[in-house]
């Protein structure tokens, strides 16, 4: 069956058509500025990637577009659309109501919309490629899949907050985490990769992109991770602090003169390694450059970026009551070595020795620690757009 896979932002859309049957892409691309002018990136496997500056005052123009793009006599890989078996949605927040994927139907769409105040970015956005895709395929069954689902299996001492309970009562204000669909995905690989029964492992997972979090995974389910109400908490990321002193937020803003949005924009855009860097760059390809030149900044994000994952990772092992490996995924995760050995140096008393020619490796599975070292540590690539696919297909069969 062929999945049309879609990533819906306020702006911008993600898509991938993916094969169930091979699991491989067969198209995929990006459509941006969306509502100003647009942009659509297409590429076919196989093919030469294409960018067309094209016209899409809405998301369902947008669609509609990436619809002609697969269906078209040059690039296209598609006939027509009733090739597409199925669509799965990526949506942020499912708060408490979604703890796995669902068909979407009127039903679901009201629910998700339920959660709209706990995800005000990304909610609405998705619900509008949800909307879009409804109109120009209105028989092709819809499946959502919930960043927030794989999470949903912590208990509660790991996502309440220390606040008044009455919060959680009438708010829902908790932990719900996020990237559940990448730690899932690599969680459950890294079993596979180990040759190992999923519900018999220990494993913690450092999701390290732009956005980045650590879960703990025991026997198979989620007990913990590094992101809470938003995904604002946790590691120190590209531009987000991560966890501070919530009191920093009123001595931000009475020195800086700022109401709680501008306070909030600056721990959003302006902080994490961005930030801590002087505002050199978000990207660890350019923070290791200047590592490496001696900039001082860029070695102080660099160290806290790393210390801070590692921090996280012991607090799992003690809420695990043990570990047996530990995967690296995303960006980072998956291709800066001077990360994954940086982080790896606090875990000695783990038993961890890395070894460093395995650990140049990028972007592939492997395991890089030494066959003597006690708890494995791991190189999964995350593939979030076929998580979402083997969903769809699993809820539409
Ligand atoms: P997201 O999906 O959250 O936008 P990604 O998982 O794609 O993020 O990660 C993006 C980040 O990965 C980049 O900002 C950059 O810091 C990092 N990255 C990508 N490639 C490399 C590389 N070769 N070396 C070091 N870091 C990299």
């Amino acid at each position: 069956m062929k999945i049309l896979v879609i990533n819906c932002g306020s702006s911008s859309l993600k898509y991938q058509l993916i094969d169930s049957e091979t699991e491989e892409w067969l198209a995929k691309g990006l459509c941006e500025r969306i509502g100003i002018d647009g942009r659509i990136v297409y590429t076919p496997a196989g093919g030469e990637k294409e960018i067309k500056e094209s016209p899409m005052p809405d998301h369902t123009n947008a669609i509609k577009l990436v619809l002609e793009y697969l269906t078209n006599d040059k690039t296209g890989v598609l006939k027509s659309l009733d090739e597409i078996g199925a669509v799965g949605h990526r949506i942020v927040h499912g708060g408490e109501k979604f703890a796995s994927s669902v068909v979407i139907n009127d039903e679901v769409i009201k629910a998700i919309e339920e959660c709209n105040d706990l995800a005000p970015l990304h909610n609405p956005a998705n619900l509008i490629g949800i909307d879009a895709c409804r109109k120009l395929m209105p028989t092709t069954p819809m499946v959502a899949v919930f960043d927030t689902a794989f999470h949903q299996t912590m208990p509660e001492k790991a996502y309440l907050y220390g606040l008044p309970n009455s919060y959680y009562e009438k708010y829902k204000i908790r932990r719900y985490g996020f990237h559940g669909t990448s730690h899932s995905y690599v969680s459950k690989r890294c079993a596979d990769v180990l040759g190992k029964k999923y519900e018999d492992l220990k494993i913690i997972v450092c999701h390290l992109g732009n956005g980045a979090s650590v879960s703990a995974v025991k026997n198979g389910k989620c007990v913990d991770t590094s992101m809470g109400l938003t995904p604002l908490e946790g590691l120190i990321m590209g531009t987000r602090s991560g966890d501070l002193d919530p009191a920093i937020l009123e001595f931000i803003a009475k020195k800086e003169n700022l109401d709680i949005t501008g306070v909030m924009n600056i721990l959003n855009k302006k902080s994490g390694v961005y930030g801590m860097s002087g505002e050199l760059s978000s990207d660890f390809r350019d923070l290791e450059d200047a590592h490496n030149a001696g900039n001082k900044l860029a070695t102080q994000a660099l160290e806290a970026f790393c210390y801070r994952t590692a921090k996280y990772v012991g607090a799992y092992v003690a809420a695990m009551n043990g570990v047996d490996a530990i995967c690296f995924t995303a960006g980072i995760g998956e291709n800066a070595g001077i990360v994954r050995s940086m982080v790896c140096e606090y875990l000695g008393y783990l038993g961890i020795t890395v070894d460093e020619e395995k650990n140049k490796i990028r972007g592939e599975e492997v395991i890089f620690s030494t066959p003597d070292s006690k708890v494995k540590t791991l190189i999964i690539p995350t593939n979030e757009e076929l998580a979402i696919a083997r969903e769809t297909v699993a809820l539409v069969k």
